[in-house]
C-alpha cells in the first residue's frame, strides 16, 4: 500500500535514498526535472533533509501538483513544453557547484531503496506465486526485481504492466533492445516514459517478466473499483496495475498469493477520476 506513503507513491524509496546519498556528499541544493511523482518526493525528501530544491516542470503540468511542489518548500520553475525541454533545463542548472539532479528511474541508490518495499514483505511471510508492478521507465520494477534476488525469492515471476499508449518496455523487451516511443498517449501519466531504463529492458532476459498492456479505460476503472473495494485514491499509472489483477492476466490465473505493489500516485481527486471515467 504505497499509496499511503507521506508523498502518495512508492517514489520517496529510491528518491529519498538518492536525495540522502547526495546530500551526504555535500550537495546543497537538488534539482528534479519532474513535475509528477518524482518531484514530489525530492520535495519532500529536501524538506526532510533541509535542503533547497527546485522544481523544473513543463508548461503542462497541472496547478495541482505545482501548489503540492510548493507546499512542501520546493522552488517551481517553468522549463518548455515537454518532459524533455524540463530535462534539458534541469541537466544545465545542476551544472552548478554542489547541486544534484535526481533522475525519477534510474541510478543505483534509487534502485536499492525502491527494493526495501520487497525486503519488507520478506519480513511479513512466504513468498507470492507471482508479483504485480506498473511500469512507467521501470524504476520500480528494477528495484523490485534486486529486492527479490536479495532475498532469494528470484523464482517468482513479475507481471509488468503498461497501458498500451505507454509500452516502451514492452516494445524494448518484444526487440530485445532499448527502444524509444515517438510519443506517449496515455492517461497515466506517471508511465509516460518514452524511453525505458536499461536496466530494465536487461531484467527481462534474465527473470520471468510477463509485460501486460492494458487499455487506459481498464486502468480508470481499476481505481473507480479500487476506491470502493479500499478507499483510497490511486492514479490511473496504479490503476494499470489493479486491472491486471482484477483481469487475472497470465500468469495470474494460476497464482494462488498475488502480490500488487499499489504505487498509488498524488496527481489524482475524486473530481479527476470521475473526468476520467466519463471521458475513457
Ligand atoms: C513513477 C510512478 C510509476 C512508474 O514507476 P517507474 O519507476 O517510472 O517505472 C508508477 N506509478 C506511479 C504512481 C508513479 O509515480
Amino acid at each position: 500500500m504505497e499509496a499511503l506513503q507521506p508523498v502518495g507513491s512508492f517514489k520517496i524509496r529510491g528518491i529519498g535514498r538518492a536525495c540522502h546519498e547526495l546530500v551526504t556528499t555535500g550537495v546543497q541544493h537538488l534539482v528534479s526535472s519532474s513535475g509528477g511523482n518524482a518531484g514530489l518526493a525530492v520535495a519532500y525528501a529536501g524538506r526532510l533533509l533541509r535542503t533547497r530544491v527546485t522544481v523544473l516542470v513543463p508548461r503542462t503540468t497541472p496547478e495541482m501538483m505545482r501548489a503540492k511542489l510548493r507546499v512542501e518548500g520546493a522552488a517551481v520553475q517553468e522549463a518548455g513544453d515537454s518532459w524533455d525541454d524540463a530535462h534539458a533545463a534541469a541537466l544545465a542548472l545542476a551544472d552548478a557547484p554542489n547541486t544534484g539532479l535526481i533522475h525519477p528511474f534510474e541510478g543505483e541508490a534509487l534502485w536499492d531503496g525502491h527494493a526495501t518495499l520487497v525486503e519488507e514483505c520478506a519480513e511479513q511471510g512466504e513468498p507470492p506465486d507471482a508479483i504485480v508492478v506498473a511500469v512507467g521507465g521501470g524504476g520500480l520494477l528494477v528495484g523490485v526485481l534486486r529486492g527479490l534476488h536479495r532475498i532469494g525469492w528470484g523464482a517468482v515471476p513479475v507481471v509488468a504492466v503498461e497501458t498500451t499508449g505507454a509500452a516502451s518496455l514492452a516494445r524494448s523487451a518484444a526487440a530485445g533492445a532499448l527502444q524509444t516511443l515517438p510519443r506517449i498517449d496515455s492517461l497515466a501519466t506517471s508511465l509516460g516514459a518514452r524511453t525505458p531504463a536499461a536496466e530494465a529492458v536487461a531484467w527481462t532476459q534474465r527473470h520471468p517478466i510477463h509485460c501486460h498492456q492494458v487499455e487506459d479505460r481498464a486502468a480508470v476503472q481499476a481505481c473507480a473499483r479500487f476506491a470502493d473495494d479500499h478507499r483510497v485514491l490511486v492514479e490511473p499509472a496504479c490503476g494499470a496495475a489493479l486491472a491486471a489483477c482484477y483481469e487475472l492476466a497470465p500468469p495470474l490465473e494460476q497464482a494462488r498469493r498475488i502480490l500488487v505493489v499499489v504505487c498509488g500516485g498524488a496527481g489524482v481527486s475524486p473530481a479527476l477520476l470521475g473526468d476520467w471515467l466519463a471521458k475513457t
